[in-house]
């Protein structure tokens, strides 16, 4: 333990709120600024006000508590060094690698046109998609879709999708409109889906569900939430989609998320119009596919409506630009959860002298709401910038440096589940 006195004058805006004025920190701090800062930023006093040139004078003398300076999924933070002129805003990214939007193209039934066409195509543009499968139905690989014979993928391209980072959803046992069942079939369907198909795909954490036929009721939806951390609902058109008011940052409800509906009949061009949409508002585009065929193999083999592979093509070529995130369905969902549950609180105040001569740091606590339910080895995107001289950031995960790309004059960085403490480090002349 030693003592370490930070004597700056501050501005911090943080929260919307605006504070100015000089801090005395006279506190004895260990070595890593732990439970000594905690006290010491908890008694932080505002001594004496003073005026900053050209900004308004705070309203109040107020105490300065650690939670004067979060960040959260909702507020980005300020803070302005001012001894060196300095000013540093530090945000958690509404979309992984801070994208404009997210999108999850969905593929329905598990038709073998999905494994041997869609999937190819995917990956050709790194992308991985969702496919919702019908476990009850992939041994026989033979679907009676009222009528029509459509031929299912089997078990080993099911583990193969896995293990080529595609998600696996579930699709009920066997393909039953569940808008009308009662609570107890739905629970069957539901839940025998999801542990069949964890069952026979080694690995598979299967989190999400999509309505067959898109339909769903008020009773089987609080079923669905009790299992799935997220399922697909019904599909409309683009300019349906568009009317209904385009999706944000979060769903509206986790257990009917609305989804774009690619036909063939649609013109490409209104998809990919909606998808421009999309990164003005933020938020998640959840397409919807079924078949999609490459004009060989017989119409009536593959999935309901099909796609031709250029029809396909012509959307995942638009999406493959970094405006778009373009990951799985439960692995948006995940992003969701984990982003909004994240909080950073400053834990030492920006400081610019002793040790740090030569740079500008700041520490912040991660804090994460324990109860959440997400798949282990995710991240949180987190964004600083300033003027200027955020590429040169230098960024500690719990002592443990942090890749940190630059783009746009931004620095960002991804905070893997676990890290209790970020440092970041600005040099500066
Ligand atoms: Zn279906």
């Amino acid at each position: 333990m030693r003592n370490l006195r930070i004597d700056h004058r501050l501005l911090l805006i943080a929260n919307g709120r605006l504070s100015c004025g000089w801090f005395s920190l006279n506190a004895g701090l260990d070595r890593h600024g732990k439970t000594g800062a905690v006290a010491a930023i908890a008694s932080v006093l505002l001594v004496m006000l003073s005026g900053c040139a050209g900004l308004p004078r705070p309203v109040a003398v107020t105490q300065i508590k650690p939670a004067d300076i979060i960040v959260t999924a909702e507020e980005s933070a300020s803070l302005l060094f001012s001894e060196i002129g300095t000013e540093l805003t530090i945000e958690i990214a509404r979309w992984h690698n801070a994208a404009d939007a997210a999108v999850s193209l969905t593929f329905d039934d598990g038709t073998l046109d999905q494994y041997l066409f869609a999937a190819p195509a995917l990956e050709e543009h790194g992308m991985r998609a969702t496919f919702f499968l019908i476990p009850g139905l992939m041994d026989g690989g033979i679907w009676n879709d009222s009528g029509t014979e459509r031929l299912l993928f089997g078990w080993d391209a099911a583990r193969s999708l896995h293990r080529r980072g595609h998600e696996i959803g579930a699709h009920t046992m066997t393909h039953g409109d569940l808008s009308r069942a009662d609570r107890e079939r739905v629970f069957w369907e539901l839940s025998e889906s999801q542990q069949q198909l964890q069952a026979r795909i080694p690995g598979a954490r299967v989190s999400t569900f999509a309505w067959p036929y898109w339909r769903s009721s008020h009773e089987a939806r609080t079923v669905a939430a009790e299992i799935f951390a997220a399922s697909r609902a019904g599909a409309a058109s683009a300019a349906r989609f568009r009317e209904h008011g385009l999706p944000e940052a979060r769903p509206i409800d986790r257990s009917a998320v609305n989804a774009l509906a690619l036909l063939p009949t649609h013109d490409p061009a209104s998809w990919t119009a909606v998808a421009d949409d999309l990164t003005s508002v933020g938020g998640w585009g959840v397409l919807s596919l079924h078949g999609v065929t490459d004009g060989v193999l017989a119409d009536h083999a593959v999935g309901w409506q099909p796609l031709s592979l250029h029809q396909l093509r012509t959307v995942l070529s638009f999406l493959n630009d970094e405006r778009y995130w373009v990951a799985p369905f439960g692995e948006v969902m995940d992003y969701i959860v984990r982003r909004d549950a994240t909080t950073l609180t400053i834990l030492s105040p920006p400081s610019a002298g002793g040790e740090n001569a030569g740079r500008a740091s700041a520490r912040f606590v991660v804090s994460r709401s324990p109860e959440i339910q997400v798949r282990p080895g995710g991240s949180v995107t987190v964004v600083i910038s300033n003027h200027g001289t955020a590429c040169a950031a230098v960024v500690l995960a719990d002592e443990q440096p942090l890749a940190v790309r630059c783009r746009e004059g931004q620095a960002l960085f991804d905070i893997p589940d676990g890290v209790a403490v970020i440092d970041l480090f600005l040099p500066y002349r």
